[in-house]
């Protein structure tokens, strides 16, 4: 199968060599494409607009009729279900119930698909130029999806429709702190850590450069563009606002509102987050897989996307299963069907949110399923209950709690010299208490915490977890 990477390598060592204006000038290019794909996004977000505020009983009846499509063309064209053709006639029943009809497909996890690529794609996808999309691998090798182009603009549309619920217009800037390397890495210690593009209105800062000796120049840039939006992981987000902080040092320039994705915003995050930019904090949740996703809306709930896929539980036809599974509603390259994403999905069917949307609401506990501690006496502590014992830690940037063997907690901490002392002692007092004495616990000074290639710090990394699931297999999570 041909299909091209959305981001080719080969682009990224060019633009590194080009220097400053070269740059910023590819980075004013690359702006035509974004404003494309913005209009794009935009139609595609008016198409599917009526499905935000849609009574209930029509959004059981819309999905179950784009499932239905969906795993009679499985059925007929992916090598992995030839073996159900049986229930062809069922699924062809308008009157059948295609969410009975799913369960008696097979639960599908990432490592069968990376061992049997091939039987899992469609031998007659459709017309279309075909993509693929790489995760990251903060939680084991990368995994590809192939898909349509078309449906990749289209769910990254319903990743932008959180920056419209939250008041983008056009025209506005955003600010980004993520993890592309906009300032080459080569450059370590750059005058400008950011470059501009006028032409979609983008003002890149690298999250690669970031120390307490430059952060006052990233503070200078954005009360002087004053972006209406900055964007970024709420761990790039945390060290910049950790560093203003620190300085004592009060903006005169608040965001309309800031917004992260790509992990989750601990409490301790946000509260520093939201103190030192002024302003709304808005999450998004997506997968690379491009199955489903969900935005948070004004009124702080997440709402489920809808139109994508297909969380099994996201209506009350079906249990909840966790981690999730999913089914894809769109694409038809390689459909995922029930699908062990390895995230923990939880949907409150009962709640109706004050926005007026009646997309299914997501509670957001949202974490990938193998970052938790284990005591030895066999508790599972999730990261978000942890994150309270990092509030009020002066001169801490970033932490990362790593477990080492069934007594060992080592928590990483990127802070000055001096903060180190007292904050072990805290750290250790607290987290001693939540694990009940039961484990050693040791703080070390690590300025350069693990990451993912995207840049990325993982909050809890489980050592232990990790070594008992083959890499790239989700974490086997039994309720
Ligand atoms: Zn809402």
């Amino acid at each position: 199968m041909k299909a091209r990477d959305v981001i080719p390598h080969s682009a990224n060592e060019i633009y590194d060599r080009i220097g400053r204006p070269g740059q910023t000038l590819a980075l004013n290019l690359f702006g035509f494409r974004n404003r494309r794909r913005i209009a794009a996004w935009t139609r595609y977000l008016g198409e599917v607009a009526p499905t935000e505020r849609m009574p209930r009983e029509e959004h059981v009846r819309l999905v179950e009729e784009r499932l239905r499509g969906l795993l009679i063309h499985a059925v007929r064209t992916v090598p992995r279900y030839e073996s159900l053709t049986s229930l062809l006639s069922h699924l062809e029943d308008p009157s059948s119930d295609a969410y009975a009809l799913l369960t008696e497909f097979p639960v599908v996890t990432k490592q069968d698909v990376k061992e049997n690529l091939e039987s899992y794609l469609s031998r007659d996808p459709g017309p279309g130029k075909i993509v693929k999309t790489k995760t990251s691998g903060t939680t084991g090798t990368p995994f590809t999806t192939y898909m349509h182009d078309k449906t990749f603009t289209d769910m990254d549309a319903l990743w932008w429709r959180r920056n419209v619920w939250s008041g983008y217009r056009n025209g506005d800037w955003i600010a980004r702190l993520v993890g592309e390397a906009i300032v080459p890495l080569s450059e370590t210690d750059p005058r400008k850590p950011w470059r501009v593009s006028w032409v979609d209105r983008r003002l890149y800062l690298s999250t690669w450069h970031l120390t307490s000796d430059n952060a006052h120049a990233y503070l200078d840039v954005l009360e002087e563009r004053r972006p209406a939006f900055i964007m970024g992981y709420p761990s790039s987000l945390e060290i910049l606002a950790a560093f203003a902080s620190e300085a004592g040092r009060t903006l005169d320039w608040s965001p309309r509102a800031v917004w992260y994705s790509s992990e989750m915003m601990h409490e301790h995050q946000r509260e520093l987050v939201g103190r030192v930019f002024g302003a709304p904090i808005v999450g998004l949740y997506g997968c690379a897989e491009r199955v489903v996703s969900a935005s948070q809306c004004e009124e702080g709930r997440f709402h489920l996307s809808l139109v994508d896929g297909f969380v099994e539980g996201q209506f009350d036809r079906l249990p909840l299963r966790q981690p999730a599974l999913v089914t894809t509603l769109t694409n038809r390259v390689m459909p995922l069907i029930r699908f062990d994403l390895g995230d923990v999905i939880d949907v409150a069917h009962d709640e109706t949110c004050p926005c007026g949307r009646t997309l299914p609401i997501m509670r957001p506990v949202v974490a990938r399923a193998g970052d938790w501690l284990v005591t030895p006496s066999g508790r599972r502590i999730a990261p978000a209950g942890l994150t309270l014992v990092f509030k009020d830690l002066p001169g801490v940037r970033r932490s990362q709690i790593e477990q080492l063997d069934e007594r060992t907690i080592v928590i990483h901490l990127d802070a000055d010299e001096e903060a180190i002392a007292p904050a072990s002692a805290l750290l250790e007092e607290r987290m001693g208490h939540l694990v009940s004495g039961e484990m050693e616990i040791r703080c070390v000074r690590d300025t350069e915490l693990e990451m993912s290639a995207t840049g990325k710090v993982q909050f809890v990394v489980n050592r232990m977890r990790s070594n008992e699931a083959p890499e790239g297999a989700p974490a086997k999570l039994t309720k």
